[in-house]
Protein backbone atom coordinates (compact mmCIF):
# COMPACT_ATOMS: atom_id res chain seq x y z
CA UNK A 1 0.00 0.00 0.00
CA UNK A 2 1.61 3.19 -1.15
CA UNK A 3 0.24 6.86 -0.77
CA UNK A 4 1.05 9.51 -3.34
CA UNK A 5 3.15 12.22 -1.94
CA UNK A 6 3.58 15.75 -3.26
CA UNK A 7 7.59 16.60 -2.39
CA UNK A 8 9.24 20.11 -3.12
CA UNK A 9 13.04 19.71 -3.24
CA UNK A 10 13.86 22.96 -0.78
CA UNK A 11 16.82 23.70 -2.80
CA UNK A 12 15.89 23.94 -6.33
CA UNK A 13 12.06 23.58 -5.78
CA UNK A 14 11.92 21.23 -8.72
CA UNK A 15 8.31 19.12 -7.51
CA UNK A 16 7.34 15.57 -7.76
CA UNK A 17 5.21 13.30 -6.57
CA UNK A 18 6.81 9.92 -5.03
CA UNK A 19 4.86 7.38 -3.41
CA UNK A 20 5.52 6.55 -0.20
CA UNK A 21 5.09 2.97 1.26
CA UNK A 22 2.58 3.39 4.21
CA UNK A 23 4.65 0.98 6.06
CA UNK A 24 7.33 3.40 6.73
CA UNK A 25 5.17 6.07 8.55
CA UNK A 26 4.81 5.12 12.37
CA UNK A 27 1.36 5.59 13.54
CA UNK A 28 3.12 5.44 17.15
CA UNK A 29 4.40 8.91 16.49
CA UNK A 30 3.47 12.17 15.34
CA UNK A 31 5.97 12.96 12.84
CA UNK A 32 8.35 10.46 11.00
CA UNK A 33 11.18 11.79 8.84
CA UNK A 34 11.91 10.19 5.61
CA UNK A 35 15.33 11.01 3.67
CA UNK A 36 15.23 11.45 -0.03
CA UNK A 37 18.18 10.16 -1.31
CA UNK A 38 19.97 12.16 -4.55
CA UNK A 39 18.38 11.51 -7.63
CA UNK A 40 14.66 10.72 -5.92
CA UNK A 41 13.38 13.99 -6.97
CA UNK A 42 16.72 16.09 -8.65
CA UNK A 43 19.92 15.99 -7.53
CA UNK A 44 19.57 17.02 -4.08
CA UNK A 45 19.38 14.93 -0.54
CA UNK A 46 17.58 16.46 1.56
CA UNK A 47 14.90 14.88 4.36
CA UNK A 48 11.47 15.31 4.97
CA UNK A 49 9.28 15.29 8.10
CA UNK A 50 6.01 13.63 7.75
CA UNK A 51 2.47 13.52 9.65
CA UNK A 52 0.36 10.53 10.55
CA UNK A 53 -1.90 11.68 7.95
CA UNK A 54 1.08 11.60 5.17
CA UNK A 55 0.92 15.65 4.88
CA UNK A 56 4.65 16.74 4.78
CA UNK A 57 5.25 19.50 7.92
CA UNK A 58 8.58 20.46 6.65
CA UNK A 59 11.81 19.60 4.91
CA UNK A 60 15.65 20.00 6.08
CA UNK A 61 18.86 20.08 3.52
CA UNK A 62 20.99 17.33 4.06
CA UNK A 63 24.64 19.23 4.01
CA UNK A 64 26.70 15.95 4.17
CA UNK A 65 26.29 12.54 3.04
CA UNK A 66 28.72 9.85 4.42
CA UNK A 67 28.32 7.41 1.92
CA UNK A 68 24.75 5.06 1.43
CA UNK A 69 23.52 3.58 5.01
CA UNK A 70 20.96 1.48 4.40
CA UNK A 71 19.61 1.72 8.39
CA UNK A 72 19.74 5.61 8.33
CA UNK A 73 17.83 6.30 5.16
CA UNK A 74 15.05 5.86 6.85
CA UNK A 75 14.42 6.71 10.59
CA UNK A 76 11.64 7.92 13.17
CA UNK A 77 11.81 10.71 15.30
CA UNK A 78 10.76 11.74 18.84
CA UNK A 79 11.27 15.24 18.62
CA UNK A 80 11.03 17.43 15.85
CA UNK A 81 14.32 19.04 14.17
CA UNK A 82 13.90 23.02 13.27
CA UNK A 83 13.10 22.66 9.43
CA UNK A 84 14.71 26.37 8.83
CA UNK A 85 18.12 27.31 11.19
CA UNK A 86 16.79 31.06 11.82
CA UNK A 87 14.01 29.68 13.90
CA UNK A 88 13.90 30.95 17.32
CA UNK A 89 13.49 28.21 20.40
CA UNK A 90 9.77 29.86 20.55
CA UNK A 91 8.90 29.26 16.74
CA UNK A 92 10.13 26.34 16.78
CA UNK A 93 7.49 25.22 20.03
CA UNK A 94 4.64 27.17 18.40
CA UNK A 95 5.29 25.01 15.22
CA UNK A 96 5.75 21.85 16.52
CA UNK A 97 4.14 21.81 20.35
CA UNK A 98 1.91 19.31 19.36
CA UNK A 99 4.66 16.49 18.56
CA UNK A 100 7.29 18.00 21.47
CA UNK A 101 6.89 15.53 24.72
CA UNK A 102 5.78 17.32 28.04
CA UNK A 103 8.90 16.45 29.80
CA UNK A 104 11.03 18.02 27.14
CA UNK A 105 13.88 20.17 28.77
CA UNK A 106 15.23 22.47 25.68
CA UNK A 107 10.91 23.38 25.41
CA UNK A 108 10.39 23.52 29.23
CA UNK A 109 9.50 27.44 29.78
CA UNK A 110 7.00 27.30 27.17
CA UNK A 111 5.48 24.25 27.79
CA UNK A 112 4.85 25.11 31.34
CA UNK A 113 3.58 28.87 30.00
CA UNK A 114 1.05 26.61 27.15
CA UNK A 115 -2.53 26.93 28.03
CA UNK A 116 -3.35 25.09 25.06
CA UNK A 117 -1.13 22.55 26.17
CA UNK A 118 -2.30 22.13 29.57
CA UNK A 119 -5.71 21.30 28.61
CA UNK A 120 -4.60 18.64 26.25
CA UNK A 121 -2.53 17.02 29.13
CA UNK A 122 -5.61 17.16 31.59
CA UNK A 123 -7.97 15.83 28.71
CA UNK A 124 -5.46 13.18 27.81
CA UNK A 125 -5.41 12.18 31.83
CA UNK A 126 -9.36 12.23 32.15
CA UNK A 127 -9.69 10.09 29.17
CA UNK A 128 -7.34 7.54 30.46
CA UNK A 129 -8.60 7.53 33.94
CA UNK A 130 -12.25 6.43 31.62
CA UNK A 131 -11.24 4.01 30.04
CA UNK A 132 -9.38 2.23 32.96
CA UNK A 133 -13.03 2.56 34.71
CA UNK A 134 -14.46 0.79 31.52
CA UNK A 135 -12.36 -2.08 31.32
CA UNK A 136 -12.98 -2.76 35.68
CA UNK A 137 -17.11 -2.90 35.17
CA UNK A 138 -16.19 -5.33 32.63
ZN1 LIG B 1 16.88 19.95 -5.68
Amino acid sequence: MHISVNIICPICKVKKVINIPKSIVNQAKQLSTISIPKGTICKHHFQIFIDKNFSVRGYQKVDFELGVQKDSEIKNISSPYPVKKEMTLEEIYNEFWEFIDDNNEVFRKFILADKKRRNLILNTVIKTVNNRDLLENI
